[in-house]
């Protein structure tokens, strides 16, 4: 963290919607506590600061000592449900694992596509006979700043996995991938990289306009992964800051995420272009603010078609606690 060294050139500004709309910088982030969970942690300031400055992580630090300052709790009002839900994930359900390897789609994506994830849970079933667990990451939890909160979210998982004998997670998520992989001490593989493993899966044909969800945008670790089934090297579309859903910050900054969302489609729609990614969070908000045409690659590779069902998203996560299979 070297936020002494902001030479306050306004290149973050000039790239972040929020910095814009209250008109500071990173380096003077630390006199605007009352704003940190206004910020969608999506990283696009770190990546343009010719200091190398990661505002990402100071915010995210900021929120971690705001919450240790306030006894482990969160000062900061409108959160009570999301962490009732996700701090020992109301839905979780490990009833149908397997040794060895089990998928692991996390929580937004049997949220969006409930019939794509009983479809990918049948394929894997039936052509490598691998199970299926329900947890949430804790992902959610951690960008609020609740450090405790997290690690016993970490162990719990861990525990629970070990306990199963499993070796390997197979994820669907890129924020679930991005965040166990460096946590976790089982192997952890995207779809993609499963899916080309067991030989399954079609080749995406011409060129692709992607969108690269926030976790990923950096490394490009995932679409590295997806690259095996694309005809073409992509276009990688980095008009939109992030979809609008990042650092748990659409409910405090609803429309900054309607704008986000819009610079996209503007340009999808002036370049005639189709837009894909591969986070289902980032789906289900597109359709959300009003942007209907992306598409998941997941369910593109898989032949498979459902849109965001962002109406029963919640009842459709709750289903997955009974899932049996
Ligand atoms: S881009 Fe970096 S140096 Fe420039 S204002 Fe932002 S944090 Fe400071
Ligand atoms: S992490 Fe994203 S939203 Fe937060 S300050 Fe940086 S660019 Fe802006």
């Amino acid at each position: 963290m070297k936020s002494k060294e902001c030479v306050h050139c306004g290149k973050c500004t000039r790239y972040c919607k929020f910095l814009e709309k209250y008109k500071i910088d990173i380096g003077n982030m630390k006199d605007h506590e009352d704003l940190i969970y206004h910020c969608f942690l999506c990283g696009k300031c770190t990546a343009v600061c010719p200091m190398g400055i990661d505002g990402r992580e100071i915010i995210l630090h900021m929120r971690q000592k705001q919450v240790q300052k306030n006894g482990g709790k969160m000062r900061e009002k409108g959160y009570d449900m999301l962490i009732q839900e996700k701090q020992d994930y109301i839905f979780a359900n490990y009833k149908n694992q397997t040794k060895n390897s089990v998928l692991f789609p996390g929580c937004n994506f049997p949220s969006f596509f409930p019939k794509a994830t009983k479809q990918i849970i049948e394929l894997l079933r039936k052509e490598a006979g691998i199970g299926v667990v329900f947890d949430c990451c804790g992902k959610p939890i951690a960008e609020l700043g609740l450090l405790d909160k997290e690690n016993e979210i970490i162990k719990r998982i861990e525990e629970r996995l070990e306990k199963a004998g499993i070796e390997e997670i197979i994820l669907l998520c890129p924020n679930c991938y991005h965040f166990l992989k460096p946590r976790l001490k089982v192997k952890v593989v995207s779809i993609y990289e499963k899916l080309h493993e067991l030989g399954l899966g079609r080749k995406l044909l011409g060129k692709l306009h992607i969108f690269p969800p926030c976790p990923d945008r950096e490394s490009l670790e995932i679409l590295q992964d997806i690259r095996v089934f694309l005809e073409e090297k992509p276009e990688i579309i980095d008009s939109a800051q992030c979809c609008g859903l990042g650092g748990c910050a659409g409910g405090k900054e609803p429309e900054l995420a309607g704008d986000m969302v819009r610079v996209m489609a503007e340009e999808a729609e002036n370049t005639k272009n189709r837009i894909y990614t591969y986070c289902a969070s980032c789906s289900g908000n597109f359709v959300r603010k009003g942007y209907l045409e992306a598409e998941h690659i997941l369910l593109s590779v898989l032949g498979l078609t459902e849109k965001p069902d962002t109406k029963k998203s919640i009842i459709n996560r709750a289903k997955t606690k009974y899932w049996r299979g």
